[in-house]
């Protein structure tokens, strides 16, 4: 009681310290304080309805395969699935019709690695897991990350289809450049995956904004706001607005709040708060967040309905719609 009761006054006045002021103390649950790692049951959550990728991870670990490589064989479904337009192959160009893609990667150990704007090579998650683990780098871009795919035998694959050209073609007749991303059915994907040792990894890949600027990245390859991962503490990823996601550096937030005792579900619902609350009204962007703590309880989060999330359980993907802050636009 007495050690509860420190510990409670000891996070209200870091989160002083920390300028987390607007934090409620009803928001802090202390039974989350500090987390027990659990071992033995691997988990795997991910942004939107992505059965596959999500079986492919669980799948993988229930077997003993370790999160780093669970979470980017799960990514690389999506990656390669030609329907999905915001990812890998199939994705959806910027204006002047190049695809161009971001990727991140955050493993158990603190380390992580990222790609930005690669041209041709598909399963960019890998790639950035490649320049965690093989550079003394922590970002590649460009021409310069598609080069060292090619050096670490990745194909030079062209990832704008027959379907999306026309799509993109279309477009180009008005040319409406207005940075907008999908609110109720996106498919970015950015994973957190929890192995049999209880060690966490975490994969966001995406092509970011449809008809984006030229050189536009997003909030996806950004350690700290498209993903964040602590081995201790629990794990966070973002989808929608990159740029909305950036200026509140939303996923190490998110890690930071439930370090101070917030479960992952009020550490999700404070970081959209954030988001918000630069806003007058309702944004017409979206924005969501998914997490997980290392006692295995899981949060999420979002401006508008629309958003959900997905999760394994029993060899079974479970979709469940996100709780938002508006349910309509
Ligand atoms: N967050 C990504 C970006 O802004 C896109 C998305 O998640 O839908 O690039």
């Amino acid at each position: 009681m007495i050690r509860r009761s420190f510990l409670n006054n000891l996070i209200l006045s870091s989160m002083g310290f920390l300028g987390l002021s607007k934090v409620k103390a009803s928001q802090i649950n202390p039974t989350s304080l500090p987390p027990i790692k659990l071992t033995g049951i691997p988990f795997s959550i991910c942004t939107w309805n992505c059965p596959e990728a999500i079986i492919t991870s669980g799948d993988l670990m229930m077997s003993g395969t370790n999160s780093l490589d669970a979470v980017i064989k799960g990514v690389a479904v999506e990656e390669a699935n030609v329907n999905n337009t915001t990812v890998g192959i199939g994705a959806t160009p910027d204006r002047e019709g190049h695809v161009t893609l971001d990727a991140c990667v955050m493993n158990s150990e603190g380390n992580c690695g990222a790609v930005m704007a690669v041209e041709n090579i598909v399963h960019v998650a890998d790639l950035a897991r490649k320049v965690m683990l093989e550079t003394p780098h922590v970002i590649l871009n460009g021409i310069g990350a598609e080069q060292f795919a090619y050096e670490k035998g990745f194909l030079k694959t062209n990832l704008l289809t027959k379907e999306v050209e026309a799509k993109w073609k279309e477009w180009l007749k008005t040319s409406n450049y207005q940075p907008k991303i999908n609110i109720e059915n996106h498919d970015t994907i950015g994973m957190l995956c929890v192995d049999k040792n209880g060690d966490l990894s975490g994969a966001c890949t995406t092509s970011g904004l449809g008809y984006k600027m030229r050189g536009r990245v997003g909030d996806s390859p950004i350690i700290g706001s498209g993903l964040f991962v602590d081995n201790e503490v629990g794990a966070a990823t973002a989808t929608g607005m990159g740029e909305e996601v950036i200026k509140t550096v939303g996923s190490f937030l998110i890690v930071e709040l439930m370090r101070y005792g917030m479960s992952p579900q009020a550490a999700c619902e404070e970081a959209i708060q954030r988001v918000v609350a630069k806003y007058k009204g309702k944004p017409s962007f979206q924005v969501g967040f998914i997490a997980v703590n290392t006692a295995g309880a899981i949060g999420s989060y979002s401006i508008h309905s629309g958003f959900s999330y997905t999760y394994y359980e029993n060899g079974k993907a479970i979709n469940k719609p996100s709780k938002s802050i508006y349910s309509t636009i």
